[in-house]
Parts: C-alpha cells; structure tokens; sequence
C-alpha cells in the first residue's frame, strides 16, 4: 500500500499498489495542471478522511469530476460521475518521491488523437 497526500495534508489517499505507470496527458485541462495520473479502480483507493475537502470541476459531457483540495489548491484526483464506471485518476505528483520514480512516465495526445505517442 502507498499513501499519497495534498500539500497541506487535508487530503490523503490510501492506495492499493504503486503505480507501474504514470500518464503525462496534453489535453486541454491536463496540460494546464500539470498531473501525472495513475489509474485505479475506486475500489483500491481509500480516502482519509472518507469524505475528503475538495472542490470539484466539470466541463464538456461533465462525465469526470476533478478535483483539489479546499485548503491548498492540489489536483487530487478525478472521478467518473458515473458509479458503474470502475475507473479513477489519481495524481501521482501527490505520492512519495520515491513511488514517482519508479514509474514509467508515458505521454498521452489526448487533445488529438487520444493515443500514446511514446512507442
Ligand atoms: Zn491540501
């Protein structure tokens, strides 16, 4: 298990394994805050406290929510409105330095073609 966190701590995920890789997307919101994601089943994500302080954004078809934390800004992660769908991003920039690293970076093109552009 690893546990990532916000800056200020308001936020702390409880996640079931490290992440094998890592997604650096450049579609228009991802590019703009910077995130690496991992993705997870919400079934391998844990939230402490269980209802975290977050604000959330949505655009487009509004099918994911983002969101930050209240107190110090960070991206935390995003989640699909719909329960049934069985994914979630977390941001990666919020585990220990030592979990990032071990991680593959892979660039996504998500503002075009929505495919990985590195290999
Ligand atoms: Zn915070």
């Amino acid at each position: 298990m690893i546990e990532a966190s916000c800056h200020c701590g308001a936020v702390r995920l409880a996640i079931d394994a490290a992440p094998e890789t890592v997604t650096d997307c450049n579609c228009s919101i991802c590019r703009r805050y910077g995130v690496l994601w991992a993705y997870y089943s919400p079934k391998q994500v844990r939230f402490v406290p269980l209802e975290p302080a977050t604000d959330s954004y949505m655009w487009d078809d509004r099918s994911i929510a983002f969101h930050r934390c209240r107190t110090c800004g960070c991206v935390t992660h995003w989640a699909a409105v719909d329960p049934a769908r069985d994914r979630m991003g977390v941001n990666a920039r919020l585990m220990p330095l030592e979990v990032l690293a071990q991680a593959r970076v892979r660039r996504l093109d998500g503002a075009v073609t929505e495919d990985y552009i590195d290999d």
